[in-house]
């Protein structure tokens, strides 16, 4: 494979999850970082946007529920270049229906290099980061070379 690069911007366009045992510490998490958060544009599945909605007062492009397909929405938002950053708390201590929908999207973030924190501390990295609030560039794998490759 070979990779090229792609630039973003300095407002990132930042995926929020939480599985249900992790929803009250994203909530918790959101609302301590909720004035840095606003800097940016915020997608989440549908239970955990609704609730950060609601109680933290964030505005979220809210997807569908995590197990209802919403994952691979927002798998297919990363794999096309519309997703910047992901946060998910993901629960490593219960079973969810939805794992193999799970095991994609964390695929399609490591697929397309974007940074993604799955608990509060990588979380805190991220946030804190210099570039979360700057231009950056970010590797990714070069699709049109792929294709012509497979196509010649
Ligand atoms: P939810 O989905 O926000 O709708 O609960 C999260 C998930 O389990 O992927």
């Amino acid at each position: 494979m070979n990779y090229t690069t792609r630039t973003m911007a300095s407002n990132k366009r930042i995926a929020l999850v939480a599985h249900d045992h992790k929803k009250a510490d994203l909530l918790a998490w959101a609302t301590k970082k909720a004035e840095q958060l606003k800097l940016h544009h915020l997608f989440a599945t549908g239970t955990t946007g609704t609730l950060l909605s609601k109680e933290v007062g964030l505005p979220v492009k809210c997807l569908l529920s995590g197990p209802m397909g919403g994952d691979q929405q927002l798998g297919a938002l990363i794999a096309e270049g519309e997703i910047d950053v992901m946060i998910f708390f993901w629960d490593p201590l219960n079973a969810v229906p939805h794992d193999p929908d799970v095991k994609a999207l964390l695929r399609l973030a490591a697929v397309w290099n974007i940074p993604c924190a799955t608990n509060k501390s990588s979380a805190n990295f991220l946030m804190n980061s210099e570039f979360m609030n700057n231009p950056c560039e970010i590797e990714i794998p070069d699709y049109a070379g792929y294709l012509a490759e497979r196509t010649q």
